[in-house]
This record gives structure tokens, sequence and C-alpha cells, in this order.
């Protein structure tokens, strides 16, 4: 049973201002693993107050002072590995050969990524009688969820650190261990007192504090795009910015030149993963409608090699994170089969044999159009559709037709033509033939959000821009 009840606030562990506790609960076992303290408005208030403190001495810090606190920061980072892989699995299900291979990776590859960039930054550019310079915005609230806990916490901690800023973490109550321990990997680098904070807390509590808080300058959120909306108007008012990742609903275009027994199955793999929690999930297959027959073939295949089960056993996938999904995504399987989806693998109710644990049974519907429910909302869980079309065009329009923007996905033999399929699709990310890069720019169109996370791009996210203009009296006399 793991126990938090401290926050982490201007370099030292303290106790909550009122005394409130949350259980956490583990999904493969449905049953309490922790205990963490509840934050309120005011241990927001004092996380706020010492990262205002510490904001002027950290901006002034060099390149080379910031480079050195982030090569600490990866080191404790790696010497927590374990423990922090463990605390995926444990808080929300992920298997620990996931949790290895990505989940806690992730948040190392980002802090990687930060410090590399870090070393060529141009903070400043000289444009004659004009300098253009960068400068951290001040006092960052984050909040963060539950599906990839350790990646979308680094993702905003390392450029933040690097850029100059100090920060307030506020990690997903349902999955809080890891985002502790991430804190304690703060302390043991000796990031100076009050440049990173933590407080665990609920979005009603802490989040709308720390969104709606009159010194905190930026707020970067990631979650639902319901309460991405909520952050947004809690920020309105002190005119903070707002960076917003949020829910997607991806087309993964399988073009008629393509080795379907090779992109239908990477597509099936890929919504499976984690689960199905991933926001760049790529949840609606798109093939030509005369070769549905052989994609479902691949599919079925392919899905029905995907194993279920104890996340520290061999499966390929464990549970859902709670309860709550596993009943949000039960209705959304059942409503493809009442609108009248094909149903080819999987389907409602617990896989074989599992009887405790949010398990959900692999499920790829065939046949599938875009206007069911399940090829508009965001399921979140591991389920596939796939949809037929006539044309090129077609699958343009139908993979646009969404309110998200994140991801998109095109499979084909010829490159050109991939990208220029990707060019027509409106989303922040497109991934051809399976192409990754977490360096390249990350976000949403649309309702998935605003800005952009991830390698470069992140520090613009942290940076004001000031136009310096004017010229020596010298010179201006002439
Ligand atoms: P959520 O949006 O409820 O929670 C995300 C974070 O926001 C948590 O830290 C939560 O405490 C906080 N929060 C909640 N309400 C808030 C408010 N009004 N103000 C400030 N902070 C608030 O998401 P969730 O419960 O973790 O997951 C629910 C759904 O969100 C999922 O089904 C999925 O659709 C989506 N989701 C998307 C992503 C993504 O990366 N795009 C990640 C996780 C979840």
């Amino acid at each position: 049973m793991r126990e938090y009840m401290k926050f982490y606030i201007d370099g030292q562990w303290v106790d909550p201002v009122e005394k409130k506790t949350l259980d956490v609960i583990n999904p493969a076992t449905e049953e309490v693993c922790g205990k963490i303290a509840i934050g309120s408005a005011a241990d927001v208030d004092k996380a706020v107050k010492a990262a205002r403190k510490a904001f002027p001495a950290w901006s002034r810090t060099s390149r080379e002072e910031r480079l050195e606190v982030l090569q600490r920061i990866l080191a404790e980072y790696q010497k927590r590995f374990g423990d922090l892989a463990n605390a995926v699995t444990e808080e929300m299900g992920a298997p620990a050969s996931l949790a290895q291979r990505a989940q806690v990776p992730a948040g190392m590859g980002h802090l990687a990524t930060a410090a590399n960039i870090l070393k060529n930054f141009k903070f400043e550019e000289d444009r004659g009688q004009t300098m253009i310079v960068k400068e951290p915005i001040g006092v960052c609230g984050f909040i963060t969820p539950w599906n990839w806990p350790l990646n979308q916490i680094a993702c905003k901690v390392a450029p933040a650190i690097a850029t100059g800023c100090t920060m307030v973490l506020k990690p997903s109550e349902v999955a809080p261990f890891s985002g502790h321990i991430f804190a304690e990997i703060m302390h043991a680098a000796g990031v100076p007192a009050g440049v990173f904070n933590l407080v665990h807390g609920d979005g009603p509590g802490v989040g709308v504090a720390l969104s709606s808080h009159p010194d905190v300058d930026m707020i970067s959120f990631t979650g639902s795009t319901r309460a991405g909306i909520e952050v947004a108007k809690n920020a309105a008012p002190t005119v903070k910015r707002v960076h917003q990742e949020l829910g997607g609903k991806s087309p993964n275009i399988v073009l008629d030149d393509d080795v379907f027994s090779k992109s239908v199955a990477r597509g099936v793999q890929h919504i499976m993963t984690n689960s199905g929690q991933s926001c760049n999930a790529p949840t609606r297959m798109l093939v030509p409608s005369k070769r549905m027959d052989e994609a479902i073939s691949v599919a079925r295949e392919t899905a029905e090699q995907i194993t279920v089960g104890d996340p520290n056993g061999n499966a390929t996938i464990g549970p859902v994170v709670s309860e709550v999904q596993w009943n949000k995504i039960q209705s959304l399987i059942q409503k493809g089969v009442e609108e009248g989806a094909t149903l080819v693998t999987g389907g409602p109710g617990r896989p074989e044999g599992l009887d405790k644990g949010y398990y959900v049974k692999p499920t790829v519907f065939a046949n599938v159009t875009n206007e069911m429910t399940i090829a508009k909302e965001e399921i979140f869980g591991p389920v596939l559709s796939i949809l037929g079309y006539e044309s090129l065009e077609q699958a343009i329009e139908v993979g646009n037709d969404t309110e998200y923007g994140l991801a998109a996905y095109v499979n084909g033999a010829d490159i050109e033509k991939a990208r220029e399929v990707a060019r027509s699709l409106r989303a922040g990310q497109v991934s051809i033939n399976g192409g990754s890069d977490m360096t390249a720019p990350f976000g949403g169109y649309k309702m998935s959000g605003n800005g952009r996370e991830w390698g470069d791009y992140a520090f613009h996210e942290f940076l004001e821009t000031k136009a310096i203009l004017g010229y020596a009296p010298k010179q201006a006399a002439e």
C-alpha cells in the first residue's frame, strides 16, 4: 500500500492545509492499492507563491546551469526507472513490458530531447536595430491525465525547466503514483526550491484553483475536451496563456496500393496498445470498400492474437484504467452492435476467465459508417472501427469529418501520394507507414486543442516574445 500524504512545495515535503484523502484503485484487481492527500485552493496558493518567489533567480540562470539541472534530473530518472515502471503498472494497468518499453522511456525521451535542444536554442535574434528576445513566460500550471502519465508530465516539465519557467504540477488523481515519484526525482536532482512544485488533487479542487489563479501565467492541460474547455473558461478572466492537449478520433487511411497484411495489422496493433487509451490512437481505419473483406480477415487474425490479462504477466494488454472507463467503453461497444456495425471480433462483456479487473475484449467493428456513435465518440478503449471508402476524395472527406484533429495515419506504397493525402488531412500530426518522431511537434487542430508539445516547438509554448527596438544615442542623432 502506497501512502503519499505530502505535497512538494518550495523544495520541501509539506502537509496539506486540509486533511482530505483519496483511495487509488489498482485496475487489475479492483482493490485499493494506495492513498493520496487531496489538496485545496489553499495548497495551490502556497505552491504558486513558492513558484513566483523562485522565478526571478531561476529565469536569469544561464543556459549551462539549466542544462546541468536537466542532466541531473535525467540521471535521477534513470535511477528510479524500475520504481516508475511499477508505479505506472499499478496505478493505470499498463503491462509491465509496456511500462518498461514505452511509458517510462517516453518521459526520459522528453528530458533528453529538451537537454539536447537547449544546447543550441536561439533565445535571441539580432535584426540590427531590433532585437527579438525570448523570455520565460513565468509560473506555469500543469494538469495531466492518467493514460501516459510520465510522458505527459515530462513533456511539460522538461521544456519548462529548459526555458527558465517555474511550475506547479497536478498529476491525475486516478494515477498519481508516478507523478509523486517524479517529484522525488526533482528533489533528488537538486532542482532549486520553488522551481518545481507538486500538489495532488482532483479537477474541481486543485485543477480549477490552478487554472483560475491570478498569479499563474500559463496553464498547460492534457485530458478530456470537456475539462479542457473548463480550464480555458477558468483561465480567461486572468488572460493567461492556455495550452490544451485534448481528445482525438484519428483516421487511419489505407490506400489501395498498400500491402494490407502489413498496414491493417499495424493499425490493429496500434489501436490496441495501452488498451486503446491514447489520445492519438488510430481509431477509425478507412479501407477501399472493395477490399473490406480482406481488411476484416487481417484485422480479425491480428486482434485475436492480442492477449488480455494481468499486467504483471505476459498478456499484450492489461485492463482499462477504471470502472467509469470500463462502463463507458461497454456502452459504446453495445451502441456499435445496436447501430448495425459488423462485429468482427470481441464485443460486449468481460474476456473469458477474467472476472476481476477492468478488462475489455479487443474489439473490431467493420462496415462502420461515419454517422455511427462508435465512429464519432472517443472510446478510449481497445475498440477499432473499420469504414469503407469508394474514392480517395471520399476517404479524405470522411477522415476529416470529425470534431477532432489530433493525429492521422496514411499507409501506401507511393510516398508522394501518401504525402499528398497527409496534406489534405486536418490534423496536427500525420504518420505515414508507421513513421514516428518524438521530437516533432505534437498537438491538435479543431477540438483536439491549442499549441504544440514535444521538441523545439514545446520551448516556444513557454516563452514570451519581446521586441527591443532602437538605436544607440549617437546613431539616433545621425
Ligand atoms: P479529465 O479531463 O477528466 O482529467 C484530466 C486531468 O484534468 C486530471 O488531472 C483531472 O483531475 C483534471 N481535471 C478534471 N476536471 C478539471 C477541471 N474542471 N479543471 C481543471 N482540471 C480538471 O480526463 P480523465 O478523467 O483523465 O479521462 C476522461 C477522458 O478524457 C477519457 O475518456 C478520454 O476521452 C480523455 N483523455 C484524453 C487524453 C489525451 O491525451 N488527449 C488523456 C486522458 C484522457
